[in-house]
């Protein structure tokens, strides 16, 4: 009797979860599967671990299915536990958790004999490659050699901003982490919050706040003060199911690419089409035209186009739009251009200080707290992680030149730092998006988890000697 072949994956968030259950769906045993995940809490990860109802989804629930072949997975779910949703109905990210926990459940007690599913509640801090045999280091637990290790570690939480004087990060006033669990508990609602950031996650930290009765007044500031665009309510009007043919012919620049979309959308507005539907025709193309850009254009995307294209595609639910409106007009929340110089300790609470876009005053503000809703970390080579500092600096694993990801073949296997691909280690997951700059939602997600564990079953299937 040999052992049975062996896989870990590393994360028990979206990616690792559905990861997983395409691997207990596949099996015909015997195989053991190690989940790993260092929050002990499985299928939820950072997004859909929050257990306040006013964080939704920021995607309809027709378009959330963990599975791309049966795109009504997920609002089948739903409608069971409330009958009134619809495909267009933008729902509580716990009930998304509680899915994907429904997902793994039944895919284990559908399993093949022989098929093992055990979960570790660890953190990973390392993985030795001496031998065919991947050794992964834990913080708690004996190292666990396996036959192939799967990365789906997710995303990270964000970095404090840098300043000259970096005290503040040690003031429990400053909330470095918005999606800790009670992470904003502690913060007074008579006084003023000031907010690093106006992406979603400003949207959720001021909701909430503002929902527990914050009276004390929020100020939101990034460089460019852009807010997310609000998902249409009511009908969908006609699909995009035209390219814009520049787009694809042309020479692959950022200014090109910006060009071609501006065009197309104005002239298919005309014929009554919405731009969020030419931005979601974009989607399958998108990763060949990342592709396509050089490095340079990839940095000047990055630089100067990044944040209109974020406030383009991933978007706010209607109803939230609707709030975070009245918020505004009502004078409880502010949203300001502009950077950040410092953060001072003081006895009574924290002062910020930020010089406005295109000013050259500086404006200080006293304040009870600062929450940084910076978004998740966005460069692997600034992350503070053992694992991915480990095995970056052991060469086996490089990243994108612009640190968004972890470099992959196309069967998502880790590139190490002498352009080889691993046969132990696999990725997937928000790292790929070096690779493919759509890696953030569920509709892509669920893909790159699917194909790699297609792959994979191949891989772990017993070779009979
Ligand atoms: C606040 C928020 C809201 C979002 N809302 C939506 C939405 O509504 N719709 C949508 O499509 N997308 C949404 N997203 C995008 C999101 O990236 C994906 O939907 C998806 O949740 C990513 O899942 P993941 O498993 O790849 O990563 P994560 O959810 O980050 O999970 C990774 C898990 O791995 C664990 N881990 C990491 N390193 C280690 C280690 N070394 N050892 C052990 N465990 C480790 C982490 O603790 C974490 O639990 C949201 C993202 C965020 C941050």
């Amino acid at each position: 009797m040999t052992d049975p072949r062996s896989i870990a994956v590393i994360g028990a968030g979206f990616s690792g979860t559905i990861l997983v259950a395409h691997l207990l769906r596949s099996s015909q045993g015997p195989l053991r599967i190690h989940l790993i995940n260092r929050s002990g809490r499985l299928a939820r990860g950072v997004a859909y671990g929050t257990r306040s109802s006013r964080h939704v989804l920021n995607v309809p629930a027709g378009r959330m299915s963990a599975f791309a072949e049966d795109e009504s997975d997920f609002l089948r779910f739903a409608q069971q536990r409330d009958p009134s949703i619809t495909g267009g109905s933008f729902v509580p990210r716990r009930l998304y958790g509680d899915y994907l926990e429904h997902i793994l459940l039944s895919a284990q007690s559908g399993s093949a004999r022989g098929t093992v599913l055990s979960h570790l509640a660890d953190e990973a801090v390392a993985i030795d490659v001496d031998g065919d045999r991947p050794r992964i280091r834990l913080v708690h637990g004996n190292p666990l050699a396996v036959d192939h290790v799967v990365l789906a570690s997710g995303n990270y939480a964000p970095s404090a901003p840098r300043l000259a004087d970096n005290a503040f990060r040690n003031d429990p006033r400053f909330v470095g982490d918005p999606w800790k669990p009670l992470a904003i508990n502690g913060i007074r609602v008579d006084r003023p919050v000031a907010i690093i950031g106006t992406g979603l996650t400003m949207v959720d930290v001021a909701l909430e706040l503002a929902g527990r009765g914050h009276t004390g007044g929020m100020i939101a500031i990034s460089r460019r003060g852009l807010l997310p665009q609000p998902h249409r309510r009511g009908t969908a009007p006609p699909a995009c199911d035209q390219l814009p043919l520049d787009l694809v012919a042309c020479a692959p620049t950022a200014a090109n690419y910006l060009r071609a979309v501006r065009q197309h959308v104005a002239r298919l507005q005309r014929e009554g089409v919405d731009w969020r539907e030419v931005i979601a025709s974009l989607r399958p193309v998108t990763p060949s035209l990342w592709r396509a850009l050089p490095d340079a254009e990839r940095a000047r995307f990055l630089r100067h186009l990044r944040s209109y294209w974020d406030i383009h595609r991933h978007r706010m639910a209607p109803a939230l739009w609707e709030s975070l409106q009245s918020l505004l007009q009502g004078g409880d929340l502010r949203i300001v251009a502009g950077r950040l110089t410092s953060i001072v300790t003081t006895p009574e609470g924290l002062t910020v200080s930020y010089r406005g876009r295109h000013q050259d005053a500086v404006t200080t503000i006293p304040v009870a707290a600062v929450v940084n809703c910076s978004g998740p970390e966005g460069d692997v080579r600034r992350l503070r992680d053992p694992l991915i500092g480990d095995l970056l600096r052991r060469g086996l694993a490089t990243c994108d030149a612009a640190g968004l990801g972890l470099r992959v073949d196309e069967n998502y296997r880790l590139l190490s730092s002498n352009g080889s691909a691993s046969s132990v280690l696999s990725l997937t997951g928000p790292l790929l998006k070096g690779a493919f700059w759509e890696a953030t939602a569920v509709p892509e997600l669920r893909v790159h988890a699917a194909r790699l564990a297609g792959r994979l079953a191949g891989v772990l299937e017993r070779v009979e000697s």
